[in-house]
């Protein structure tokens, strides 16, 4: 059975995306906006490589998802530079005989907390960016109504997602 954590995917036959003002994961009044990334993209296929395109466009979200967004990215910065900074006193108590795996335990037992809020407040959760080519760009959509409103917009229709 094909996994469908989508819902709705819009087309838009453009080089740019209108939003509407409203937040895609409660469909409040947006205020800010958060950059939205693809994954990388295969524009094109050589003899010798490959090549891939990574994007990013800004989406409006509510001031409420932005500042959860923005604290649990603090909360992981934070526990990156405690975790750079035990590694290192670690580093020095313990001299030659430190050895990677306290280290890596380290990294697992703040790390894996402290990442946590940032997967629970992901905006690919409500809306992602699935390809932006030169003809188009592509986003699933977690709400429907939204997905609606985004292909309102920008002249196109929801399309059914076939994961
Ligand atoms: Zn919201």
């Amino acid at each position: 059975m094909a996994i469908r954590p989508f819902p709705k995917k819009v087309s838009i036959p453009s080089q740019t995306v209108v939003f509407p003002q409203i937040c895609p994961h409660c469909l409040d009044t947006a205020s800010e906006r958060i950059p939205i990334e693809s994954k990388g993209v295969l524009t094109g296929f050589y003899v010798f490589y490959t090549k891939w395109k990574y994007s990013a466009i800004r989406v409006p979200f509510c001031a409420k998802f932005a500042r959860i967004f923005s604290l649990s990215n603090c909360v992981w910065n934070i526990a990156l530079i405690i975790t750079v900074c035990l590694a290192i006193a670690l580093g020095f108590s313990e001299g030659a005989r430190h050895d990677r795996g306290s280290g890596l335990l380290l990294f697992f037992l703040i790390m894996g907390p402290a990442s946590i809020p940032m997967w629970l407040s992901r905006p690919g959760k409500h809306i992602r960016l699935l390809a932006v080519d030169s003809a188009s760009i592509q986003f699933a959509v977690q709400d429907p109504a939204y997905a609606e409103k985004v292909a309102a917009l920008n002249n196109t229709s929801v399309v059914e997602w076939y994961d």
